[in-house]
């Protein structure tokens, strides 16, 4: 047993000392038999919330409408979720009821796909009974039951069927992926920032390619912004190689494979709700990408581009466009190079600022801020040396 299940067996124990059924469930077990690293440890009961709460001193409401209660243990946190049922979904999306029931089967055959639905007990013993153990080896995705009805209640799992073929590299059972693709439109349903978070961890697990053929395959990239109409150029990021490691990259991708504009690329990551600070992130990689590509760039320009990136967008830039191919390894070098030896890589690295501006006559004002550029400029291009008092005599002149 992973040490992960060990330090939660006592909470097994004490759910079964006080007579109930309780097991380890969903991504533990079936990362654990995989040999994959463990998240967080969940907990399915027989024992109905008001009961886990009277068993454990300290517990937390987590979600106790939906049956989950955090039991503390030694300061690790586990979901301890009742068993349950999920009935009529009537928008696609979350179930109307929640029932609470004593029966483990009724709560596994809700879980979407069967390498889910294992659970197991306190000594390591699997209980699979939706052969989970058998698409586990096989490496297979297999949805729980008639993949139709069940990406028809919830359209989420069709993004979670991709997600997990790009992390696990399994592939997806046909009856499962032809459900997709009859039910690709519903995924317009789901709130963006769902389906956000499933696509960027797509995106960043190892197969994203599979994962992403999958996705424009099945429709579903129809059926999210930006993206419609684009399956032709979204279809060769599918050939590219190499990995991306944080969402900037991934939107800096898209924006550049799309060819989208500054106004469109920020359009684009609103649509999808990303963060404000990944729109700067992904504006100036998109930005870099293109001033780098420019074929007659000067070296000042292009000194300039790399120091109004900055370092971070500098590093995802060239790993963006290596991955694309529009740059070899060693122009990836190259112009790490370059940034690396700039006079001046941020501009609170300046040897004057506006305070030391309007100590020697110029207002505060568009014309401090404009002045401090032209300094900055000056230095990185290597016109001025990054010294004070170099700085201060020419804005006297
Ligand atoms: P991860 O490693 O990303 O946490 P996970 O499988 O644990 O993967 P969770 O979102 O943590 O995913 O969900 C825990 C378990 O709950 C799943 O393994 C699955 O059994 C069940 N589950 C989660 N979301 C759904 C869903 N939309 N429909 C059906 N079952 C679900
Ligand atoms: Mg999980």
């Amino acid at each position: 047993l992973a040490p992960e299940f060990q330090a939660a067996q006592p909470i097994l124990a004490d759910l079964e000392a006080a007579g109930f059924e309780a097991y380890f469930v969903g991504g533990a077990v079936r990362d654990a038999l995989l040999q994959r690293p463990i998240h967080d440890v969940d907990i399915a009961t027989s024992a109905y919330p008001a009961e886990v709460k009277q068993i454990f001193k300290r517990t937390i409401d987590t979600g106790i409408q939906h049956g989950t209660v955090t039991v503390m243990a030694h300061d690790v946190a586990y979901e301890v979720t009742t068993f349950r049922t999920e009935s009529t979904y009537q928008d696609f999306r979350r179930p109307d009821k929640v029932t609470f029931v004593r029966s483990l089967k009724e709560d596994l055959k809700r879980r979407d796909f069967t390498i889910n639905a294992l659970a197991m007990r306190h000594d390591g013993e699997i209980i699979d009974l939706f052969d989970g153990l058998k698409d586990l080896h096989q490496g297979m995705l297999r949805a729980v039951g008639d993949p139709y009805a069940r990406f028809h209640e919830d359209a989420l799992r069709m993004m979670r069927a991709v997600r997990f073929q790009a992390q696990l590299a399994f592939q997806l059972e046909a009856q499962t992926k032809t459900a997709i693709a009859k039910n690709h439109r519903l995924l317009q349903k789901i709130a963006i920032e769902r389906i956000h978070s499933e696509f960027i961890k797509l995106m960043l697990a190892s197969n994203w390619q599979t994962g992403l053929a999958t996705f424009i395959e099945t429709k579903m990239s129809e059926a999210v912004p930006g993206f419609s109409g684009q399956a032709t150029q979204l279809q060769k990021l599918t050939a590219l190689a190499g990995h991306l490691t944080n969402e900037c990259q991934v939107w800096g991708l898209f924006a550049l494979t799309l060819t989208l504009n500054q106004k469109d690329t920020r359009q684009l990551l609103r649509a999808w709700k990303s963060a404000n600070q990944v729109i700067d992130g992904t504006e100036r990689l998109r930005q870099l990408a293109t001033d780098l590509q420019t074929t007659d760039i000067d070296e000042a320009e292009l000194k300039w581009a790399l120091f109004s990136a900055g370092q971070i967008a500098v590093q995802d830039t060239l790993s963006v466009l290596k991955l694309m191919a529009r740059i070899t390894s060693e122009q990836q070098a190259e112009f790490r190079q370059i940034y690396d030896q700039l006079p001046l890589q941020s501009s609170k690295a300046l040897a004057v600022n506006g305070q030391d501006l309007m100590t020697n006559g110029i207002q505060p004002g568009p014309e401090l801020g404009r002045t401090l550029q032209r300094l900055r400029y000056a230095v990185v291009v290597g016109q001025l040396p990054n010294n004070k008092a170099a700085l201060l005599s020419t804005i006297k002149k």
